[in-house]
């Protein structure tokens, strides 16, 4: 079998009256995260673990933020336009692993939500999506609530 891993990381400044959107499902929450696009720091973390997988650059690369056209858009668009490459057509998704850290609010009530939600979005079943919440204890920029910081790893095999 032919594998690839990638791995991808984003952060997203939090601010007040914004809204949260995590793994494509809206989270109720004073802050929300200051972006171009819906700010869901999850994607776009998956988004680049997928592209780095078959090094296909960064979202960044992809959908500029200086382009009108990605301003507000939902990031679930952005991660099917990324699957719907094609360069993935040869290849299918093994697993996909998420590790968000945020201080506030609590994310637990809200993972198998957001498995939904990516699972319904990228085809596979959601026992092959693994989301992850932590807070850092206080420390440092997630633990003062000033933003929140997403790992994405993803295994693809080809067909
Ligand atoms: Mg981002």
């Amino acid at each position: 079998m032919d594998y690839r891993i990638g791995q991808g990381y984003d952060v997203h400044a939090l601010a007040e009256g914004l809204p949260m959107w995590l793994g494509g499902v809206q989270i109720p929450s004073k802050t929300g995260f200051v972006a171009h696009s819906d700010g869901d720091v999850a994607i776009h973390a998956l988004c680049d673990a997928l592209l780095g997988a078959l090094a296909l650059g960064d979202i960044g690369h992809l959908f500029p933020d200086t382009d009108e056209r990605w301003k507000g858009v939902d990031s679930k668009e952005l991660l099917a336009a990324v699957l719907a490459r094609p360069e993935f057509s040869g290849w299918e998704v093994v697993n996909v692993d998420i590790t968000i850290a945020l201080q506030a609010p609590r994310l637990a009530p809200h993972i198998d939500a957001m498995r939904a939600r990516l699972s319904g979005v990228m085809g596979i079943e959601a026992g092959r999506i693994s989301v992850k919440a932590t807070t850092t204890e206080r420390l440092g920029f997630v633990g003062r609530g000033e933003g929140c910081e997403v790992w994405a790893i993803v295994l693809i095999a080809r067909k």
